[in-house]
């Protein structure tokens, strides 16, 4: 096997040297962790293209915004709203350009329920790339399928991680004026194999097939907190996951222990961003704003994100905030989770252990950490009283 240019735990499984290569001598395959990394095969010619393609993701000259255009909004349409994480911006962007004969990319539920980056050419496709998907896509050829419709003249959308979008700026070379990127706000990607490994536990509880996974569900509100994961079934019936039942989310936001290497340290947080705009939760937003149905943060980063996001705005509720009242209630915007060095250990005993008993044993606080944080809180509430 070749020697790899990038190490293990650098690499964030973007794809984009699987495109690139001319001998289309790279697969990305999954790791014994479940996390997709390239493979170079016999085809190999030696070029170096895909370790160029790699570093030119960071190197790129990002003339973006380093101040931000910053709104709270959400879509007029409540339908949109329900169906979407948070405001439903992001299909709103997505009919602005579609009524202009483009084409949207962004990530799909597969039918084995991982996920996976796709091209939609009409507003009928849209539900299938509209809401978040807390796993790792996969790249499935997006960067050379968005080239192609660029070449051929149509607006395109392209909707990822920040990993995603500077991979395919890395890819492409150079400008297109047909192309907008949209990027969210990202804590981390999780292992597909953790999830796959959830997913088949409650298969076999419920005995029947997984059929749709619908996380952060809205019914019961946006904020709802721990958040609620909707799933529905082959055979018709459908559960609600709340609070500690509801595992996997709780996992991803309190252990870390499923979230890839690489976004313990992005090198994609802060400004510039690497989209034209950049999507998320207005989590903080004042009560004025916020009627517990999804706020959408909105950082507009370039030009092409001003003439995006005014052709969208017709369908939206906005109102312009200032750029620095995002930090407090998103701090993934500028920092890079902690991912523990357990997790190694513990996506593997998923090979042998069920991801609940695993989730336990994993996510367990030792004693000595308990009694030392009991300890602090004793001397935190006496120096309070004192
Ligand atoms: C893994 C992940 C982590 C996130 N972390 C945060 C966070 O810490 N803070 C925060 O405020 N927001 C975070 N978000 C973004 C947030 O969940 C919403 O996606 C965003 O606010 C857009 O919501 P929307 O209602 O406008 O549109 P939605 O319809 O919810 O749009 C989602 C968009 O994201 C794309 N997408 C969904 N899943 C994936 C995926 N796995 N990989 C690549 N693209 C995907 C879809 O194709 C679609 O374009 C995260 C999203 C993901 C996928």
């Amino acid at each position: 096997m070749k020697q790899m240019w990038i190490e293990a735990n650098r690499c964030t499984g973007c794809g984009a040297c699987a495109d690139i290569c001319p001998q289309k001598a790279i697969t990305m395959e999954q790791d014994e962790c479940g996390f997709i990394h390239p493979n170079i095969g016999i085809r190999c010619v030696d070029c170096h293209l895909c370790e160029k393609i790699c570093l030119k993701r960071e190197e790129r000259e990002n003339t973006h915004y380093m101040v931000p255009i910053t709104y709270a909004a959400w879509s007029k349409d409540s339908d949109i709203r329900f169906c979407s994480t948070s405001g439903g911006v992001f299909s709103e962007l997505a009919f602005a350009v579609l009524h202009r004969s483009g084409e949207v990319a962004g990530a799909q539920y597969r039918a084995d329920n991982l996920v996976e980056h796709i091209i939609i050419k009409s507003e009928k496709e849209l539900y299938k790339i509209r809401q978040s998907k807390y796993i790792q896509s996969h790249p499935n050829g997006i960067y050379l399928a968005v080239k192609k419709s660029l070449v051929e003249g149509k607006p395109v959308l392209f909707c990822g991680a920040p990993c995603q979008v500077a991979a395919l700026y890395a890819y492409l070379g150079k400008e297109y004026d047909n192309l907008t990127t949209v990027d969210f706000i990202c804590r981390g990607m999780n292992s597909p194999k953790a999830y796959s490994c959830w997913l088949k536990e409650i298969e076999r509880m419920e005995n029947s097939r997984v059929t749709r996974v619908w996380f952060k569900y809205k019914e019961g509100g946006w904020k709802s907190s721990p958040r609620r994961t909707r799933l529905d079934f082959e055979d018709g019936h459908s559960v609600i996951k709340s609070g500690t039942d509801n595992l996997f989310m709780n996992g991803y936001l309190t252990s870390n222990l499923y979230i890839r290497p690489s976004c313990g340290h992005c090198s994609f947080k802060g400004v510039p961003r690497q989209g034209d705009l950049t999507i998320a939760d207005f989590w903080g937003i004042e009560e004025s704003l916020d009627d517990d149905k999804g706020t959408s943060l909105v950082l507009i980063n370039s030009d092409k994100g001003v003439e995006l996001f005014n052709s969208a705005n017709r369908s939206l509720i906005y109102q312009k905030r200032e750029f620095d009242e995002i930090f407090e209630g998103n701090v993934c915007f500028t920092d890079s989770v902690s991912v523990p060095v357990k997790s190694y250990d513990f996506l593997c005993s998923l090979d042998t252990m069920p991801f609940s008993i695993a989730l336990k044993k994993y996510s367990s606080i030792p004693l000595h950490k308990k009694i030392l944080k009991k300890i602090k809180r004793i001397m935190g509430s006496r120096s309070i009283k004192n």
